[in-house]
């Protein structure tokens, strides 16, 4: 099938590499014809009419698209995983209002237009909380984490005006994620909670699967997923980025689409999240989402490529690049390692350091 990307960036580009032996064919549209998916397909510069007559069948890589475009899009072709996932996880008041309906944990919230707004909301939430942008929000931008009444103005202020929300502060434990696919038929298969660590909001380590998750635990993310994959009629990824607490898994957000904590997937498990992505689009049965191995990490590299031979000489290391230039905060590749036991993954990250913050 012809498959039409909105977005040509490094997601766009991995779902093209693990669907070409599938025997598809992709579009994307981008700003230029510089962009990490330009070489993988047909480039389609700021043209959605030339894609939509591409494509068989049209996704996403990026949330923050423009939902009237998309609803202009599926006059013609489909658009998986839809538009009701798009419009749910696009702002983060709608996201928490599905999480309370469908009984999933999250974190107390308020919605914010205003200083006299976020003063009431403190009130009912207390502190500390985070005030964060409704939307365009990602990599920890937009926030600002309160902790006294006297940094309310500033706190507002610094949100120039946008919608916002506040969110009660979680002590957490560890920050899981849950990747799951959903077909046209109705059928679900999930990943294994894995473990994610980020430094200035940016991820920067995936253990895969998390470590000391009792099955009880997975189950009941799982059980969270599954109401909300069947509640927006989901079809292909979606990630739910969750709190681990004393009291049980607190959901944070979600994001339809393949995610930068499933990338260990690559080669860590039976089928990875961007060939699972394009089979559940292109009406293919799912694959199966065991990991390969029982140990896995993923390291992203950020700002600037470094040693790149240090990964090219570990033999269970293997190198991610996205042909994207080096810039302060972007993310460029990522490495993902297998190992066959906790000593030889802590063995290969070590070797790694020189990619994770000091
Ligand atoms: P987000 O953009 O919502 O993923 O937030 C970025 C990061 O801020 C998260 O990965 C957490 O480390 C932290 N964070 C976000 N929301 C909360 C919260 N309600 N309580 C504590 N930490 C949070």
């Amino acid at each position: 099938m012809k498959v039409g990307i909105l977005g040509a960036g490094q997601l766009g580009r991995m779902l093209a590499i693990a669907g070409h032996p599938l025997n598809h064919q992709f579009g994307f549209l981008g700003n230029s014809h510089n962009e990490p998916s330009s070489l993988l397909g047909c480039m389609f510069v700021n043209d959605n009419e030339s894609l939509v007559d591409f494509a068989d069948v049209i996704t996403f890589e990026n949330e923050n698209i423009d939902v009237n475009d998309v609803n202009e899009v599926i006059k013609t072709v489909t658009v998986y995983p839809g538009v009701e996932s798009l419009f749910t996880t696009q702002h983060r008041g709608r996201e928490k209002d599905l999480f309370d309906q469908l009984n999933i944990p999250c974190a107390p919230y308020k919605m914010v237009n205003s200083e006299q707004d976020l003063k009431q909301a403190v009130k009912a939430i207390g502190l500390p909380a985070i005030l964060k942008t409704a939307t365009d929000g990602y990599d920890g931008k937009g926030q600002f984490l309160i902790h006294n009444v006297n940094q309310i103005t500033e706190a507002w202020s610094s949100m120039k005006e946008k919608e916002s929300i506040l969110e009660g502060f979680v002590n957490f434990k560890r920050e899981l994620s849950l990747i799951a696919v959903r077909d046209t038929n109705n059928n679900h298969k999930y990943y294994p909670l894995v473990e994610n660590t980020h430094h200035n909001g940016i991820l920067r380590l995936t253990i895969a699967p998390a470590q000391s998750i009792e099955l009880e635990v997975q189950k009941t993310a799982e059980q969270y997923m599954q109401t909300l994959l069947d509640k927006m009629n989901h079809i292909g990824i979606l990630t739910i980025e969750l709190f681990e607490t004393e009291n049980g898994l607190i959901a944070n957000e979600m994001a339809p689409r393949v995610h930068n904590s499933g990338h260990w997937s690559i080669e860590g498990a039976n089928t990875s999240q961007f060939e699972n992505h394009v089979r559940a689009i292109t009406n293919m049965p799912l694959g199966d989402t065991t990991p390969t191995h029982p140990f896995c990490a993923m390291i992203n590299i950020i700002g600037e490529i470094g040693n790149i031979n240090t990964a090219l000489n570990i033999s269970n290391a293997h190198l991610h690049l996205y042909d994207k230039k080096e810039r302060a905060n972007r993310k460029l590749g990522h490495i993902n390692i297998t190992a066959n036991s906790q000593d030889e993954l802590n063995d290969s990250i070590k070797k790694l350091s020189d990619f994770l913050p000091k």
